[in-house]
């Protein structure tokens, strides 16, 4: 399996060699030449598997270059019912994302994934988790080693630490503003003391940090020198992880494959329902993949309109579901790719035109740079909208309706795919993280904390171990150098 990039000007490349990288050295990003496909007979086979023989079932056709038995260790590793321990009362770790159906009613169903029961109680863990194993076994076999360096508001620093924390040949350096954090993600991420662990609370805002993982990424000479990595959102691995609990949830709503579902995924920088997108172009019968945003709606714009137009930070609204609150989505090229028929030359031209003048329009109107948006509804994408007073009103109303405490960003799914039931498929919503790491939108919701699994009881008294500097990249590049001793 060899992977090209969306901009066309970049050569082929295998899993491997783009599994530590970024963005092609076109700027575009990668994607396989083709997407490997799913028979009936594979899907009737994988109904019974247990997560991690599913998960190798779906990475051995994307990592063609690593072999089955090492992957077979790696997924056997990550996927497991103690790394997936925080489950609500009733649930089964085994399964890793277990259904639990809110509603049947006149025909439609609305159920839960649970996708955040791995250590940092986000989703992001479940791809993160793989990217970890990944990444320590291809730095042992090349004998080399990688420093990750980020920039985070919560949710992605700390999967990343937890997917990290203790592998050989790895150090994190997490940059995140200073107080500005959550108390329970600040004690997540600051409470480790793995010595491969480095906090660094910046004396600024998010887009302080962001500027500056962007220059050194920039810096071509530094960035090779410290063996410089990352493990953004637009990584190819974390996709591919992603597209197994697609896989999962299907398999789990379903009894023949002659059945359909559709999914609703809270969505901020397209990474997530990127994998569903992949999933379905890999043959599984999904009905339609619908993109729930916040105030941020960037994404709900296009998918109504066809007019893509991003967002400058001054005008990224600050929400209580943060994780979303994106003003670009930073993996949705790879989706227009495909509504291009991969034409590489328009992608490039299109994205040329996003950085120049802040967007693009596919809507067919008189002056747009295409009409694609037609073909919209055949890729099965619908959209919604939702702000924080739905945001209060939904947890309020599954919590009395079904007994069941929700977070905010999986909220903002829920609120999206009641207007989108239909009798006969399934709606399944992806929960993307657990109440406990929102605590302060629960309270002034519910009045009352969300309730916290076991372990996390006391995480904020725990002793945490980061460093607080300015926003000095020269200090900070030092501060690298320092610990690398490169
Ligand atoms: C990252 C995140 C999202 C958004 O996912 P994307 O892949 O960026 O679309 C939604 N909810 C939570 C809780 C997250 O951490």
């Amino acid at each position: 399996m060899q992977y090209v990039s969306t901009r066309g000007q970049a050569a082929p490349q295998s899993f491997s060699e783009i599994l530590l990288g970024g963005l092609a050295p076109d700027g575009g990003l990668y994607l396989p030449a083709q997407y490997p496909q799913i028979s009936g007979a594979e899907l009737d086979a994988w109904r019974k598997l247990p997560y991690a023989d599913l998960a190798l079932q779906v990475l051995k056709k994307f990592a063609t270059d690593i072999p089955e038995a090492d992957l077979h260790a790696l997924t056997r590793k990550t996927y497991t019912a103690d790394v997936y321990r925080n489950v609500r009362a009733g649930e089964d770790a085994a399964q890793i994302t277990p259904l639990r159906v809110l509603e049947e009613k006149n025909g439609t169903e609305l159920i839960l994934q649970a996708l955040s029961n791995g250590p940092t109680l986000a989703f992001k863990d479940m791809a993160m988790q793989l990217l970890g194993h990944l990444f320590e076994y291809t730095l042992a076999k090349q004998d080399a080693e990688l420093n990750i360096f980020g920039a985070t508001s919560g949710d992605t620093g700390s999967a990343a630490e937890y997917a990290m924390r203790g592998k050989k040949g790895i150090r994190v350096f997490m940059l995140s503003p200073h107080k500005k954090m959550s108390a329970f993600q600040t004690a997540q991420m600051f409470s480790l003391q793995d010595p491969n662990i480095f906090n660094i609370a910046v004396e600024g805002v998010f887009d302080d940090c962001q500027d500056m993982v962007k220059a050194v990424s920039n810096d071509l000479e530094y960035k090779t020198r410290q063996k410089i990595g990352t493990v953004n959102s637009i990584n190819w691995a974390r996709v591919v992880a992603q597209v197994v609990y697609y896989i999962r949830g299907y398999l789990s709503a379903t009894t023949s494959n002659e059945q359909k579902v559709s999914f609703t995924v809270p969505s901020g920088n397209f990474g997530n329902i990127c994998a569903g997108h992949i999933a379905r172009m890999m043959g599984v019968p999904i009905d339609k993949l619908v993109a729930a945003t916040n105030e941020n709606d960037v994404l709900d714009e296009f998918f109504r309109t066809g007019v893509y137009r991003v967002r400058k930070s001054a005008e990224t609204y600050h929400t209580t579901s943060p994780s979303m609150d994106i003003s670009k989505a930073s993996n949705f090229e790879r989706f227009i790719y495909d509504l291009l028929d991969r034409d590489g030359d328009r992608v490039r031209a299109l994205f040329s035109k996003v950085e120049a003048d802040g967007g693009f329009d596919l809507s067919g109107n008189p002056g747009s740079d295409g009409d694609e948006f037609k073909k919209i509804v055949q890729y099965g994408f619908l959209s919604g909208k939702s702000i924080h007073q739905d945001r209060l009103q939904t947890i309020r109303d599954v919590q009395a309706q079904y007994g069941v405490t929700i977070d905010t960003h999986t909220a903002d799914g829920v609120k999206v795919a009641r207007e989108y039931l239909t009798p006969g498929i399934p709606m399944i919503v992806l929960e993307t993280a657990l109440p406990a790491k929102f605590n302060e939108t629960i309270q002034e919701a519910l009045g009352r904390d969300a309730e916290r699994p076991a372990g996390f009881e006391n995480i904020e008294s725990l002793p945490q171990r980061f460093d607080v500097m300015a926003p000095d990249l020269a200090q900070i590049k030092t501060y690298i150098a320092r610990h690398t001793g490169l």
